[in-house]
């Protein structure tokens, strides 16, 4: 069971899946750090969402926490108008991406894990700040730039995972530690298959500790697919097809981590449907196979991002 914005479906209806895409961002701190973290309009969306369908997508992760610009009230809208399966985020992201006096930053570890669990059991909060019907369907924590993690948000991410058996998804930095971390949510109890770690394919190069990380039996969220200024191509395939030698793609899953700049109704270059359209054939000139594209675009997120 996969909780999606507009209710529980069944795994295997997903569909071809990107696990971490931003389609709204509302304009706020966000948008002070970084112009391209701005999107908030619905049709815009709706149009890259269509053409994201046309190419052969499903279902999009939207990967943006409450209070730092997620907007849950059209998450709802774009998912009915253009037939699209959308799984919204709670939990937290960089500081920085935050107002000085946003509620996250002064709850206690406990009045936290309720927030999250409330999120995803009861309904998001929305761009009102008023709870609504719709329910988040992953916890989101975040590394710091300098790589440090706050014990307070990171333990209330826990809580709220091991209360309702949600997803962890996890944003990384160069240098941060992804393996103490997920060595501490086992250490909870929480299982390693439950942990999505993203963007490890801009922020190390060195694949033996990508190979660490799966070996704990986490997902590796490549999501930096057609980000020139991380990586290019070339590369971002090198390193997919480096894990597949190694025998991991029941764990791998693919997205482009969109912004403003990369998609194509705000104007961007790249296109939601990058994944469909372009890189797939790349990936097909590697010699991926048909199996393991399926496997990597709609049973592992399937698997990734369902309750247990
Ligand atoms: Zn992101």
């Amino acid at each position: 069971m996969v909780r999606t914005v507009l209710g529980d479906i069944a795994g295997d209806v997903l569909g071809h899946t990107q696990c971490h895409e931003h389609l709204f961002i509302e304009k706020g701190t966000s948008f002070d750090c970084n112009p391209a973290l701005y999107m908030e309009d619905e049709d815009r969306t709706v149009d890259e969402l269509r053409a994201y369908v046309h190419a052969g997508g499903k279902s999009v992760v939207d990967a943006q926490p409450p209070f730092c610009g997620r907007m849950a009230e059209k998450l709802v809208a774009a998912s009915m108008r253009a037939n699209v399966h959308i799984i919204a985020a709670t939990g937290v992201h960089k500081r920085q991406f935050y107002p000085a006096d946003a509620p996250i930053l002064a709850m206690t570890r406990e009045v936290l894990a309720e927030f999250f669990v409330s999120e995803l059991r009861e309904g998001m909060i929305s761009e009102k700040g008023e709870r609504f019907g719709a329910c988040a369907g992953i916890v989101k924590i975040a590394f710091e730039s300098d790589g440090s993690l706050d014990d307070r948000l990171t333990d209330a991410a826990i809580d709220a995972v091991l209360e309702t058996g949600a997803p962890l998804m996890v944003h990384t930095e160069k240098n941060c530690g992804v393996l103490p971390l997920i060595n501490r949510a086992v250490r909870r109890g929480v299982s390693a298959e439950r942990v999505i770690i993203c963007h490890m394919d801009r922020t190390s190069r060195e694949m033996d500790v990508h190979r660490a990380v799966l070996e704990t039996g986490a997902y590796l969220d490549y999501d930096s697919i057609h980000r020139y200024k991380y990586l290019s191509d070339d590369e971002e395939l090198d390193i997919i097809c480096k894990m597949l030698e190694f025998d991991y793609e029941k764990q791998l899953l693919l997205s482009l981590d969109t912004t403003n700049r990369r998609l194509r109704s705000y104007g961007g270059e790249t296109g939601l449907d990058y994944i469909l359209t372009v890189f797939f054939p790349m990936l097909r000139l590697r010699g991926v196979t048909e199996e393991q594209l399926f496997m990597m675009s709609t049973e592992n997120p399937a698997a990734a991002l369902a309750f247990r």
